[in-house]
Protein backbone atom coordinates (compact mmCIF):
# COMPACT_ATOMS: atom_id res chain seq x y z
CA UNK A 1 0.00 0.00 0.00
CA UNK A 2 1.61 3.47 -1.22
CA UNK A 3 0.59 6.32 1.54
CA UNK A 4 0.00 9.78 0.20
CA UNK A 5 3.25 12.40 1.71
CA UNK A 6 0.68 14.03 3.72
CA UNK A 7 -0.79 10.81 5.59
CA UNK A 8 3.37 10.02 6.40
CA UNK A 9 3.93 13.41 7.56
CA UNK A 10 0.75 13.32 9.59
CA UNK A 11 1.41 9.72 10.83
CA UNK A 12 5.31 10.81 11.59
CA UNK A 13 4.28 14.07 13.79
CA UNK A 14 1.39 11.97 15.92
CA UNK A 15 4.31 9.26 16.66
CA UNK A 16 6.52 11.66 17.62
CA UNK A 17 4.23 13.43 19.69
CA UNK A 18 3.78 9.98 21.54
CA UNK A 19 7.25 9.13 22.18
CA UNK A 20 7.30 12.87 23.42
CA UNK A 21 5.09 12.69 25.52
CA UNK A 22 6.02 9.29 27.28
CA UNK A 23 9.42 9.67 27.03
CA UNK A 24 9.08 12.82 29.44
CA UNK A 25 7.09 11.51 31.56
CA UNK A 26 9.27 8.16 32.08
CA UNK A 27 12.28 10.48 32.29
CA UNK A 28 11.01 13.55 34.11
CA UNK A 29 12.26 13.53 38.08
CA UNK A 30 10.08 13.21 40.62
CA UNK A 31 12.04 14.92 42.63
CA UNK A 32 11.89 18.45 41.32
CA UNK A 33 9.52 19.95 42.81
CA UNK A 34 10.36 21.14 46.03
CA UNK A 35 9.70 24.44 48.37
CA UNK A 36 12.61 26.29 47.23
CA UNK A 37 12.23 28.99 50.69
CA UNK A 38 12.63 25.58 52.46
CA UNK A 39 16.53 25.31 50.76
CA UNK A 40 16.95 28.24 51.14
CA UNK A 41 16.07 28.39 55.30
CA UNK A 42 19.06 25.47 55.35
CA UNK A 43 21.06 26.55 52.82
CA UNK A 44 21.06 23.84 50.77
CA UNK A 45 21.77 23.90 46.83
CA UNK A 46 19.06 23.17 44.45
CA UNK A 47 21.02 20.02 42.98
CA UNK A 48 20.22 17.87 46.06
CA UNK A 49 16.69 18.85 45.86
CA UNK A 50 14.62 15.55 46.02
CA UNK A 51 11.45 14.18 47.73
CA UNK A 52 13.29 12.06 50.43
CA UNK A 53 14.75 15.80 51.28
CA UNK A 54 11.75 17.51 51.48
CA UNK A 55 10.21 14.58 53.78
CA UNK A 56 13.49 15.09 55.75
CA UNK A 57 13.24 18.63 56.13
CA UNK A 58 9.07 19.02 56.87
CA UNK A 59 9.33 16.01 59.61
CA UNK A 60 12.66 18.00 61.35
CA UNK A 61 14.97 15.19 61.33
CA UNK A 62 17.81 16.73 58.35
CA UNK A 63 20.90 16.25 58.99
CA UNK A 64 23.71 17.74 57.28
CA UNK A 65 25.82 14.90 57.40
CA UNK A 66 23.62 12.75 55.20
CA UNK A 67 22.80 15.37 52.59
CA UNK A 68 24.15 13.36 49.95
CA UNK A 69 22.48 10.37 51.02
CA UNK A 70 19.39 11.86 51.01
CA UNK A 71 19.63 12.11 47.55
CA UNK A 72 19.96 8.30 46.76
CA UNK A 73 17.03 7.43 48.82
CA UNK A 74 13.80 6.72 46.99
CA UNK A 75 11.05 8.22 48.70
CA UNK A 76 8.56 5.71 49.62
CA UNK A 77 4.95 5.42 51.96
CA UNK A 78 6.13 2.50 54.09
CA UNK A 79 4.91 3.88 57.97
CA UNK A 80 8.78 3.14 59.45
CA UNK A 81 10.12 5.58 56.55
CA UNK A 82 11.62 8.15 59.05
CA UNK A 83 12.57 5.35 61.26
CA UNK A 84 14.51 3.40 58.94
CA UNK A 85 16.98 6.48 58.28
CA UNK A 86 17.12 7.77 61.65
CA UNK A 87 18.21 4.77 63.11
CA UNK A 88 20.53 3.33 60.24
CA UNK A 89 22.10 6.45 59.03
CA UNK A 90 23.97 7.01 61.98
CA UNK A 91 25.10 3.38 61.69
CA UNK A 92 26.81 3.90 58.68
CA UNK A 93 24.50 2.88 55.92
CA UNK A 94 24.98 4.52 52.58
CA UNK A 95 21.95 5.77 50.86
CA UNK A 96 22.00 2.69 48.63
CA UNK A 97 21.77 0.41 51.24
CA UNK A 98 19.31 2.27 52.83
CA UNK A 99 16.85 1.47 50.11
CA UNK A 100 17.80 -2.32 50.41
CA UNK A 101 16.24 -2.31 54.15
CA UNK A 102 12.66 -1.65 52.67
CA UNK A 103 13.10 -5.22 51.21
CA UNK A 104 13.75 -7.20 54.41
CA UNK A 105 11.49 -8.75 56.34
CA UNK A 106 10.16 -6.85 59.85
CA UNK A 107 11.52 -10.29 61.39
CA UNK A 108 15.34 -9.12 59.98
CA UNK A 109 15.15 -5.45 60.10
CA UNK A 110 14.49 -5.88 63.85
CA UNK A 111 17.61 -8.16 64.41
CA UNK A 112 19.51 -5.34 62.33
CA UNK A 113 18.69 -2.74 64.61
CA UNK A 114 20.44 -4.33 67.11
CA UNK A 115 23.50 -4.62 65.39
CA UNK A 116 26.44 -2.34 64.29
CA UNK A 117 26.77 -1.41 60.63
CA UNK A 118 26.22 -5.34 58.10
CA UNK A 119 27.03 -5.35 54.83
CA UNK A 120 23.78 -7.12 53.33
CA UNK A 121 24.11 -6.00 49.75
CA UNK A 122 24.75 -9.89 48.46
CA UNK A 123 21.76 -11.02 50.21
CA UNK A 124 19.21 -8.82 51.13
CA UNK A 125 17.14 -10.00 47.86
CA UNK A 126 17.06 -13.90 48.83
CA UNK A 127 13.94 -14.42 50.60
CA UNK A 128 14.98 -16.91 53.03
CA UNK A 129 17.84 -14.72 53.96
CA UNK A 130 18.36 -14.50 57.73
CA UNK A 131 20.53 -11.42 58.98
CA UNK A 132 21.68 -13.58 62.23
CA UNK A 133 23.32 -15.99 60.05
CA UNK A 134 25.72 -13.19 57.92
CA UNK A 135 28.85 -14.40 59.16
CA UNK A 136 28.44 -18.22 58.56
CA UNK A 137 27.27 -16.96 54.93
CA UNK A 138 30.04 -14.86 54.19
CA UNK A 139 32.39 -18.25 55.61
CA UNK A 140 30.55 -20.39 53.46
CA UNK A 141 30.59 -18.75 50.69
CA UNK A 142 34.15 -18.07 50.69
CA UNK A 143 34.82 -22.04 51.47
CA UNK A 144 32.80 -22.99 48.04
CA UNK A 145 31.82 -22.37 44.83
CA UNK A 146 27.61 -21.76 45.38
CA UNK A 147 25.22 -18.95 44.52
CA UNK A 148 24.64 -16.74 47.30
CA UNK A 149 20.73 -18.28 46.95
CA UNK A 150 22.56 -21.61 47.55
CA UNK A 151 24.69 -20.83 50.38
CA UNK A 152 21.67 -19.33 52.61
CA UNK A 153 19.65 -22.32 51.81
CA UNK A 154 22.79 -24.23 53.14
CA UNK A 155 23.57 -22.52 55.97
CA UNK A 156 20.13 -22.33 57.24
CA UNK A 157 19.92 -26.13 57.06
CA UNK A 158 23.43 -25.96 58.67
CA UNK A 159 25.30 -27.61 55.99
CA UNK A 160 28.17 -25.81 57.37
CA UNK A 161 28.01 -27.25 60.86
CA UNK A 162 28.95 -30.91 61.74
CA UNK A 163 26.48 -33.44 61.86
CA UNK A 164 24.89 -33.43 64.91
CA UNK A 165 25.80 -30.50 66.12
CA UNK A 166 23.07 -27.41 67.19
CA UNK A 167 20.64 -30.06 67.56
CA UNK A 168 16.77 -28.57 68.01
CA UNK A 169 13.82 -31.42 69.33
CA UNK A 170 11.04 -30.49 67.19
CA UNK A 171 7.92 -28.75 68.66
CA UNK A 172 5.84 -29.77 66.17
CA UNK A 173 5.64 -34.02 65.98
CA UNK A 174 2.47 -34.63 64.80
CA UNK A 175 2.61 -32.08 61.89
CA UNK A 176 2.80 -33.94 57.87
CA UNK A 177 5.52 -31.56 57.26
CA UNK A 178 7.55 -32.76 60.28
CA UNK A 179 11.08 -32.62 59.28
CA UNK A 180 13.40 -35.00 60.89
CA UNK A 181 17.38 -35.20 60.48
CA UNK A 182 20.80 -34.86 61.57
CA UNK A 183 19.97 -31.41 63.04
CA UNK A 184 16.30 -31.93 64.01
CA UNK A 185 15.10 -35.16 67.01
CA UNK A 186 11.64 -36.21 68.01
CA UNK A 187 11.40 -35.92 71.49
CA UNK A 188 12.09 -39.32 73.36
CA UNK A 189 8.61 -40.75 73.87
CA UNK A 190 7.72 -39.74 70.74
CA UNK A 191 5.27 -41.91 69.07
CA UNK A 192 2.07 -41.36 66.49
CA UNK A 193 -1.03 -41.79 68.14
CA UNK A 194 -3.18 -43.19 64.78
CA UNK A 195 -1.06 -46.13 63.76
CA UNK A 196 -2.53 -48.64 60.81
CA UNK A 197 -1.14 -51.99 59.62
CA UNK A 198 -0.30 -52.62 56.49
CA UNK A 199 0.84 -56.02 55.15
CA UNK A 200 4.77 -56.08 55.10
CA UNK A 201 7.23 -57.81 52.14
CA UNK A 202 8.23 -60.53 54.76
CA UNK A 203 4.94 -61.32 55.83
CA UNK A 204 4.85 -59.03 58.53
CA UNK A 205 2.08 -55.97 59.86
CA UNK A 206 4.19 -52.36 59.16
CA UNK A 207 2.77 -49.99 61.53
CA UNK A 208 2.06 -46.34 59.52
CA UNK A 209 0.33 -43.14 59.96
CA UNK A 210 -2.96 -43.59 59.05
CA UNK A 211 -2.64 -40.92 56.27
CA UNK A 212 0.65 -42.69 55.05
CA UNK A 213 -1.46 -46.02 55.16
CA UNK A 214 -4.03 -44.70 52.96
CA UNK A 215 -1.57 -43.23 50.81
CA UNK A 216 0.16 -46.21 50.22
CA UNK A 217 -2.54 -48.22 49.23
CA UNK A 218 -3.82 -45.89 46.51
CA UNK A 219 -0.04 -45.93 45.48
CA UNK A 220 -0.26 -49.70 45.40
CA UNK A 221 -3.05 -49.90 43.40
CA UNK A 222 -1.57 -48.32 40.77
CA UNK A 223 1.49 -49.59 40.10
CA UNK A 224 0.28 -52.84 39.98
CA UNK A 225 -2.43 -51.33 37.24
CA UNK A 226 -0.36 -49.28 35.48
CA UNK A 227 3.09 -50.61 35.61
CA UNK A 228 2.66 -54.50 36.55
CA UNK A 229 4.54 -55.00 39.86
CA UNK A 230 4.05 -54.94 43.73
CA UNK A 231 5.79 -52.31 46.60
CA UNK A 232 5.31 -53.47 49.71
CA UNK A 233 7.04 -52.13 52.69
CA UNK A 234 9.16 -53.63 54.76
CA UNK A 235 9.17 -51.02 57.74
CA UNK A 236 7.92 -47.70 58.64
CA UNK A 237 6.88 -46.40 61.84
CA UNK A 238 10.12 -47.40 64.20
CA UNK A 239 10.30 -46.28 68.17
CA UNK A 240 12.96 -44.49 69.43
CA UNK A 241 14.66 -47.71 71.63
CA UNK A 242 14.35 -49.85 68.39
CA UNK A 243 16.67 -47.45 66.36
CA UNK A 244 18.87 -47.71 69.60
CA UNK A 245 19.51 -50.83 69.31
CA UNK A 246 19.65 -50.63 65.25
CA UNK A 247 22.08 -48.16 65.71
CA UNK A 248 24.39 -49.33 68.37
CA UNK A 249 24.70 -52.98 66.37
CA UNK A 250 26.12 -50.41 63.34
CA UNK A 251 28.20 -48.77 65.24
CA UNK A 252 29.13 -52.08 66.78
CA UNK A 253 30.29 -53.46 63.70
CA UNK A 254 31.03 -50.28 61.45
CA UNK A 255 32.11 -47.58 63.78
CA UNK A 256 30.25 -44.22 64.14
CA UNK A 257 31.43 -42.30 61.17
CA UNK A 258 30.44 -44.79 58.76
CA UNK A 259 27.12 -45.78 60.21
CA UNK A 260 25.73 -42.09 60.64
CA UNK A 261 26.26 -42.08 57.03
CA UNK A 262 23.11 -45.05 56.68
CA UNK A 263 21.81 -44.99 59.62
CA UNK A 264 19.89 -42.14 62.13
CA UNK A 265 20.58 -42.34 65.50
CA UNK A 266 17.86 -42.77 67.93
CA UNK A 267 15.73 -39.73 67.90
CA UNK A 268 16.68 -38.52 64.34
CA UNK A 269 15.16 -41.23 62.53
CA UNK A 270 12.58 -40.43 59.94
CA UNK A 271 10.99 -43.43 61.01
CA UNK A 272 9.46 -42.76 64.08
CA UNK A 273 7.18 -39.99 62.49
CA UNK A 274 5.31 -43.10 61.11
CA UNK A 275 5.16 -40.98 57.78
CA UNK A 276 8.26 -43.03 56.36
CA UNK A 277 8.34 -46.08 54.31
CA UNK A 278 10.78 -48.45 53.33
CA UNK A 279 9.57 -50.35 49.91
CA UNK A 280 10.26 -53.48 48.43
CA UNK A 281 9.27 -55.24 45.69
CA UNK A 282 8.70 -58.43 46.57
CA UNK A 283 9.65 -60.65 43.19
CA UNK A 284 12.88 -59.58 43.28
CA UNK A 285 15.92 -61.86 44.49
CA UNK A 286 15.61 -61.08 48.82
CA UNK A 287 18.75 -58.51 48.93
CA UNK A 288 17.44 -56.36 45.98
CA UNK A 289 14.72 -53.83 47.24
CA UNK A 290 13.96 -52.32 43.53
CA UNK A 291 15.06 -52.65 40.31
CA UNK A 292 15.85 -50.06 38.45
CA UNK A 293 12.68 -49.85 36.30
CA UNK A 294 10.59 -49.93 39.48
CA UNK A 295 13.02 -47.13 41.02
CA UNK A 296 11.88 -45.07 37.87
CA UNK A 297 8.53 -45.55 38.10
CA UNK A 298 8.50 -44.60 41.87
CA UNK A 299 10.98 -41.81 40.93
CA UNK A 300 8.17 -40.16 38.83
CA UNK A 301 4.82 -41.17 40.43
CA UNK A 302 5.05 -41.04 44.59
CA UNK A 303 4.43 -37.37 44.29
CA UNK A 304 0.75 -38.33 42.82
CA UNK A 305 0.00 -40.08 46.40
CA UNK A 306 1.78 -37.51 48.23
CA UNK A 307 5.16 -39.48 48.74
CA UNK A 308 8.39 -37.75 48.30
CA UNK A 309 11.96 -40.07 47.37
CA UNK A 310 13.36 -38.78 51.21
CA UNK A 311 16.89 -39.65 50.18
CA UNK A 312 18.04 -39.46 46.24
CA UNK A 313 21.36 -39.68 45.07
CA UNK A 314 21.87 -35.65 44.34
CA UNK A 315 20.64 -34.55 47.59
CA UNK A 316 22.64 -36.57 49.52
CA UNK A 317 25.13 -33.32 50.81
CA UNK A 318 22.42 -31.88 51.81
CA UNK A 319 20.56 -35.31 53.61
CA UNK A 320 23.52 -36.61 55.29
CA UNK A 321 22.44 -40.06 53.79
CA UNK A 322 23.69 -42.30 51.18
CA UNK A 323 21.17 -42.42 48.61
CA UNK A 324 18.00 -45.01 49.79
CA UNK A 325 15.95 -45.13 46.62
CA UNK A 326 13.39 -47.28 48.39
CA UNK A 327 13.04 -44.56 51.43
CA UNK A 328 9.70 -42.81 50.51
CA UNK A 329 7.89 -39.97 52.91
CA UNK A 330 4.60 -38.87 53.11
CA UNK A 331 4.13 -35.13 52.88
CA UNK A 332 0.70 -34.40 51.18
CA UNK A 333 -0.16 -34.26 47.56
CA UNK A 334 0.80 -30.64 46.77
CA UNK A 335 3.89 -30.28 48.84
CA UNK A 336 4.96 -33.47 47.12
CA UNK A 337 3.83 -32.28 43.62
CA UNK A 338 6.57 -28.85 44.82
CA UNK A 339 9.30 -31.00 45.98
CA UNK A 340 9.34 -33.46 42.66
CA UNK A 341 8.88 -30.86 40.01
CA UNK A 342 11.50 -28.45 41.40
CA UNK A 343 13.86 -31.30 42.27
CA UNK A 344 14.18 -30.30 46.21
CA UNK A 345 15.16 -32.28 49.24
CA UNK A 346 12.51 -31.90 52.38
CA UNK A 347 15.50 -29.63 53.97
CA UNK A 348 15.28 -27.17 51.30
CA UNK A 349 11.44 -27.10 50.25
CA UNK A 350 10.99 -26.47 54.34
CA UNK A 351 13.66 -23.54 54.13
CA UNK A 352 12.29 -22.36 51.17
CA UNK A 353 8.59 -22.23 51.64
CA UNK A 354 7.75 -23.06 54.92
CA UNK A 355 10.69 -21.35 57.50
CA UNK A 356 9.73 -17.22 57.78
CA UNK A 357 12.76 -15.12 58.04
ZN1 LIG B 1 14.09 -45.94 55.56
Amino acid sequence: MKLKPWVKIFLFFILASIILFFGTKYFKKENAQIDKSLLDKYNISEKYASKTLEYVLKNNFYDEKYLEEYSKIEFNDNANFKEILTTFLPKGYKGEEINYLFKLSTNNLEKLKDKDYQDIHNYYQIKNFDVNALDRYNEYYNQNEYSYEDVVTYVNIKLDLPVYTDTVEVTDPDSILVLVNKYNSLPKNYSPSDLEYAKGAYGNNVPMRKIAYEALEELQKTVKKEANFELLPTTAYRDYNFQNTLYSNYVKSDGVASADTYSARPGYSEHQTGLAIDLKNPATSSNIRLTEENYNWLKNNAYRFGFIIRFPKDKEFITGYQEENWHIRYVGKDVAKTIYENNLSLEEYIDLYVTEY
